[in-house]
């Protein structure tokens, strides 16, 4: 294949692509769960041969879709969405048909220079103060390990990264229960360790207790640990609460610690300005992290790191051997020193397409649906017999359940078999519990309504 079957193919994919999404709907969101069944129709071993791409489009054609769980489906309701926006999609077609590595300024000013640009796009339209700057990393797992590995550095003034942690005090960081597990994941490979995540109790709205956070910093300084930070939840995964961001970063800032605010999902609605009450304060902390590719249909993967002053955050991650000096520029900026891998893709291209095309306002029309939909599913779905929501919608999150956990998963179990909506589960104080999200980018009020019928007509 070189690059004029390319042009051919490229065409051809962009008609198969069309299909597919006009086709969604008809299809079942989640892939079929029989295990084996796409990889046994692969060979065994690797072609010796060139193959026609013929052949290769025609079994891509015939054995990918059926094991998909089809996330641009209208009625995927699972998890969070990774929604993407067509003008998305085309960005990430141009993105790959130039296939920079956007490293150094140098090694393409216009991957820096647009994404710099789309930061302070994003730092607007989220309402954020002047002054915070930033970076997109691939997923809000990253991100946060990138603040956590920062705030280990600032707390031993950098002496982890050259003298290792073995001879250091014992470092202590504090978190809601409701944080997501990325931050049990950072705290692990950032060498702190599970046990010095302190779990902060949560009060009656899911709030971590500022007093419960003051109260665990005091007593782990007494005991001589070393505090270096906190993690906010804005959004949580589970069922989407929020810390209230100006009394914990009070809490923090008055024993002199940095904040990271963990937003990966709800980041995106607070482009809604009715929304930001719900993260006031935030102004406070030091990063804070949001996916655009859940909410804002910048499609997979496009995590945006804000950060109220870089400095330590290159000085922990930034390395600068010989051969990535950048010839006598320093003015510009190497995202490569803000962020764990050294290499980066052209990730802000389809920021840039997707904030256009649709405009802040046409991105809020459908931030502030999902809400609504959400709202009106969840007093539809409590007029059901047997059916209580347990968590009320929290921006377009919900959850609900039945009498006892049996009877709720047998009833998420007969929902997804059918194949009309999908919908996942969660755990909520002890219960089993379905929960619900609405976010995909092409979604409708009828996409909204089917759920109801199914859980109706499954009970
Ligand atoms: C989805 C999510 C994450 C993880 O996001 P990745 O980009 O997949 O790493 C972290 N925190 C919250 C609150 C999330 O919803």
């Amino acid at each position: 294949m070189n690059h004029d079957d390319l042009r051919i193919w490229s065409k051809r994919a962009a008609d198969w692509a069309h299909d597919y999404h006009a086709t969604l709907r008809d299809r079942p969101v989640r892939a079929p769960l029989i295990p084996g069944a796409i990889a046994r129709q692969l060979p065994e071993v690797p072609p010796e041969a060139p193959e026609p791409i013929e052949a290769i489009f025609g079994d891509f054609a015939r054995i990918v879709p059926p094991g998909l769980t089809h996330w641009q489906h209208p009625r995927f309701f699972a998890y969070f969405p990774a929604n993407a926006s067509p003008a998305s999609m085309l960005a990430e077609q141009l993105a790959n048909a130039i296939a920079a590595q956007g490293m150094l300024w140098q090694t393409s000013p216009a991957v820096t220079e647009i994404e710099q640009v789309m930061i302070d796009w994003l730092r607007q339209a989220l309402g954020l103060a002047e002054g915070f700057t930033g970076t997109i990393h691939d997923s809000a797992t990253t991100a946060t390990l990138s603040a956590i590995l920062t705030m280990r550095e600032q707390a031993l003034d950098w002496a982890g990264l050259t003298e290792g942690l073995s001879s250091q005090p014992r470092l202590r960081l504090y978190a809601s229960a409701e944080t997501h597990s990325s931050i049990d994941k950072a705290v692990r490979i950032a060498g702190i360790g599970q046990s010095n995540l302190v779990k902060i109790p949560t009060d009656a709205s899911l709030s971590m207790r500022p007093e419960a956070l003051d109260a665990a910093i005091t007593a782990d300084l007494a005991a001589g640990f070393q505090p270096i930070g906190v993690v906010l939840c804005a959004g949580g995964t589970s069922v989407g609460a929020f810390d209230r961001m100006g009394a914990c970063i009070a809490v923090a800032k008055s024993h002199g610690l940095p904040v990271h605010v963990d937003a990966a999902w709800a980041g995106s609605a607070m482009i809604c300005p009715e929304f930001r009450t719900l993260w006031d304060g935030v102004d406070g902390a030091d990063s804070i992290v949001f996916n655009p590719h859940k909410w804002l249909g910048a499609q997979f993967d496009c995590a945006v790191q804000f950060l109220r002053d870089p400095t330590p955050q290159v000085k922990t991650l930034g390395l600068r051997p010989t051969y990535l000096e950048t010839a006598g520029r320093e003015e510009v900026v190497n995202f490569n020193e803000w962020t764990v891998p050294l290499g980066r893709r052209f990730r802000a291209l389809k920021l840039w397409f997707t904030l256009r095309a649709y405009g802040l306002e046409g991105l809020r029309a459908r931030i502030r649906n999902h809400v609504t939909w959400s709202r009106e599913l969840a007093a539809a779905l409590a007029e059901l017999p047997g059916v209580s929501i347990v968590t009320h919608p929290s921006l377009s999150l919900f959850t609900f359940a039945l009498q006892d956990d049996a009877a709720t998963e047998a009833l998420l179990a007969r929902i997804n078999g059918d194949g009309r909506v999908y919908l996942t589960q969660t755990r909520h104080q002890g219960r089993y519990v379905i929960r619900v999200q609405i976010g995909q980018f092409d979604c409708t009020q009828e996409d909204v309504c089917m759920v109801e019928q199914v859980v109706r007509a499954f009970l």
